[in-house]
């Protein structure tokens, strides 16, 4: 590959506020928690930053509001150089989750998506991307926005599992969804990566298999940002030029390493990292 690839993803920007608890409360109850961690997250930011790592030239079009959390939400992608001139700041304040997890893993997530909730794409210009990635934190008008503004390939992870605007439907190149996102959507007539856990993920096309790739066999500790990773690295390996059933097995390999370790961005691998793995 001569250059890298440049991909815009317009998307969530979250900040994870999570505590850990013996049990989860009751409704009325107060329980005492321990190991607060406040994380940057949101699909759209965790995608970005999977890209950035895995080697592309990432800008970020998203919105967060005028305080505190914006930082924690853009810390990762600044460090790691992605183009924050396109994130919006104002208004409505930063999304958040509010994580509460207890000893059995068992959680409670409540979120607010604040400013995410009033992004829109007037203005902006990303018609000179190789790719745009989209999930569905953001408004639908947002999302379809994106998908006309696009010039290249157009990848939407229709991620949460919910309606997906008809115009980004009838413009995606590329469609990633799990098993549960998969069951409600419409036909298409795009490329679908369908996600399958620890079984790995298929390439689907006008309802046949075109391909198949296994997960590596590894320890999860932590699969938060798994499919993230996985939409990041499936879209880097088409954009350097490789075959669909290479990139598939390429997100695999990235994705697998990401639960290897705690948490969602910390855990995203860089190029060199699935290079070793595949190496192996
Ligand atoms: P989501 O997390 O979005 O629901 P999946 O659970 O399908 O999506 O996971 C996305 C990808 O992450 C899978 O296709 C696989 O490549 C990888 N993955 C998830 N869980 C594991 C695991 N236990 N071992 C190895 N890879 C995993």
């Amino acid at each position: 590959m001569s250059e890298r690839p440049t991909i815009a993803v317009v998307g969530s920007l979250n900040v994870d506020l999570t505590l850990r608890c013996d049990r989860l409360p009751r409704p009325g109850e107060t329980v005492t928690g321990r190991d607060f961690t406040q994380r940057p997250g949101g699909k759209g930011a965790n995608q970005a930053l999977a890209a950035a790592r895995l080697g592309a030239d990432v800008r970020m079009v998203g919105r967060t509001g005028a305080d505190a959390y914006a930082d924690v939400a853009l810390g990762n992608l600044r460090a790691a150089g992605v183009d924050l001139s396109l994130v919006t700041q104002g208004g409505p304040p930063t999304g958040v989750a509010m994580i509460l997890v207890e000893a059995t893993g068992e959680n409670q997530i409540a979120v607010h998506p604040g400013a995410n909730a009033v992004l829109d794409l007037d203005g902006v210009d990303i018609a000179d991307a190789d790719a745009v990635i989209c999930q569905l934190e953001i408004p639908g008008g947002a999302v379809a926005q994106a998908a006309r503004a696009t010039r290249g390939m157009f990848c939407l992870n229709a991620a949460p599992a919910l309606p997906v605007p008809p115009e980004a439907l009838a413009r995606a190149d590329v469609i990633v969804v799990n098993e549960t996102e998969y069951a409600a959507l419409p036909s298409t007539n795009a490329l679908i990566a369908l996600t399958l856990g620890a079984a790995g993920a298929v390439l689907l096309k006008d309802g046949g298999q075109l391909a198949r790739a296994a997960a590596p066999a590894v320890t999860a500790v932590d699969t938060v940002g798994a499919g993230d990773t996985f939409v990041a690295a499936f879209v880097v390996g088409l954009l350097e030029g490789r075959q669909p059933g290479d990139a598939l097995r390429r997100a695999c390999v990235a994705a697998a390493l990401t639960v290897t370790h705690e948490g969602a961005q910390t855990a995203m691998p860089t190029a060199a990292q699935v290079d070793d793995w595949t190496a192996t």
